[in-house]
């Protein structure tokens, strides 16, 4: 797509996919970006980014992000200008961009950034915590961005200081992008928000890219047993390929019976991926006293999972868990030197696809070809679909 129409000064063109509409695809479009950088700004050229449920949700305003709106963001790529305030990244420098945070909230301040007060409107607001847009569209009406502080759906992400992290030039650049968002879910859910030692008993239920995440973490950290609990076939051998020593098909079997037969006590942690309300209980009910059951499934507002009171006075905890308590710029490298060891081989998980065909990527999540998705940005601005 070639176009002569004279832009605005100081901005500049980039082609995006833009969801213009609840349930409708996502459309590329050019669209314009202001040139100017905030201070703590950092101008992105994204080189791939993985498609997330959590995009999905919002694509199909589940989530209230205000449309029309730019989402993505598990985004990697290449710094090409950073505002006048910014230290730790550079031009040339490799990125990942991962979750929002303000820095200067109690969570944020005791190293919790995962849980930052300003979560929700900094993560799915829209907007620049200021509420301003960096993106426009040809007809110049405001396209909303800065989704989980990058909208990487995009030839250029404009994310902060704050949300990108480093990473070393001999790392697969496109491959590193959901290190932001699912698979430090995951991951970090089993080592830092649990924190399983070697020998613990675990039990996973859902094992899509988050959970295939906490396996392959729990197999890292010397976990047994591991128990995957799915209803389809072809993820539980995955499972098994990526360290779970045991898996229990939910369709097919008892569950709470199969985990008492792996584990007769009980067992020493349980993470929730699905989201469903049985599940949750459930996760309690296979915990041996003094166990903890991790939540990470999102479900819709209000909904609400029965737990047996009794059960919780043996000791039992449940507790939530958001990006597995991941502070990105520590975590992230960590993760990297796992995979580069072969401890942590999450490039079984990816499909790639060419960033045009985003909506057959969608489509793949949702009928289970795919599992985690990461869409390949051409460096060209002409892109069309
Ligand atoms: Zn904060
Ligand atoms: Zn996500």
């Amino acid at each position: 797509m070639t176009r002569n129409t004279v832009h605005g000064a100081g901005t500049e063109r980039i082609t995006a996919a833009v969801v213009r509409e609840k349930n409708g695809d996502f459309i590329i479009e050019t669209l314009e970006r202001e040139s100017d950088l905030r201070l703590d700004e950092v101008l992105v050229r994204v080189v791939a980014t993985g498609l997330c449920q959590t995009d999905v949700h919002v694509r199909d305003q589940n989530l209230p992000t205000p449309l029309p709106a730019v989402l993505g963001h598990e985004g990697s790529g290449v710094v090409e200008a950073v505002g006048a305030a910014v230290q730790t990244v550079a031009p040339g420098d490799h990125v990942t961009m991962s979750y929002q945070s303000c820095g200067h909230c109690r969570s944020c301040l005791t190293g919790y950034p995962a849980y930052c007060e300003r979560s929700f409107p900094l993560n799915f607001g829209g907007a620049r915590a200021d509420g301003t847009n960096a993106l426009r569209d040809d007809a110049g009406h405001e396209i909303h961005g800065h989704f989980f502080g990058q909208s990487s759906f995009a030839t250029h992400a404009v994310a902060t200081e704050r949300n990108v992290v480093k990473v070393p030039v001999d790392a697969p650049l496109e491959l590193l992008g959901p290190l932001g968002c699912g698979i430090q879910t995951g991951a970090g859910a089993i080592m830092n928000s649990l924190a399983v030692p070697a020998g613990a008993s675990v039990v996973v239920f859902g094992a899509g890219a988050v959970g295939l995440s906490a396996i392959m973490a729990a197999h890292a950290v010397g976990a047994s047993p591991i128990i995957a609990v799915d209803v389809v076939d072809e993820r539980l051998i995955l499972a098994e390929e990526l360290g779970a020593t045991h898996t229990v098909n939910a369709r097919t079997a008892d569950v709470s019976a199969s985990v008492r037969d792996i584990a007769p006590g009980g067992v020493d942690f349980a993470l929730e991926i699905t989201g469903r309300p049985s599940m949750l209980t459930l996760a309690v009910d296979v915990l041996a006293p003094l166990g903890t059951a991790g939540l990470i499934g999102g479900a819709p507002a209000g909904t609400q999972a029965p737990v047996d009171m009794n059960t919780l006075l043996g000791g039992r905890t449940v507790r939530g868990i958001a990006q597995g308590d991941s502070i990105p710029q520590l975590f992230i490298p960590e993760l990297i030197k796992m995979h580069q060891a072969g401890r942590f081989p999450f490039d079984r998980l990816v499909t790639f696809y060419d960033f045009a065909d985003i909506n057959t990527a969608v489509a793949d999540t949702q009928s289970g070809k795919a599992i985690k998705p990461i869409l390949r940005i051409p460096t060209s601005h002409t892109i069309s679909n």
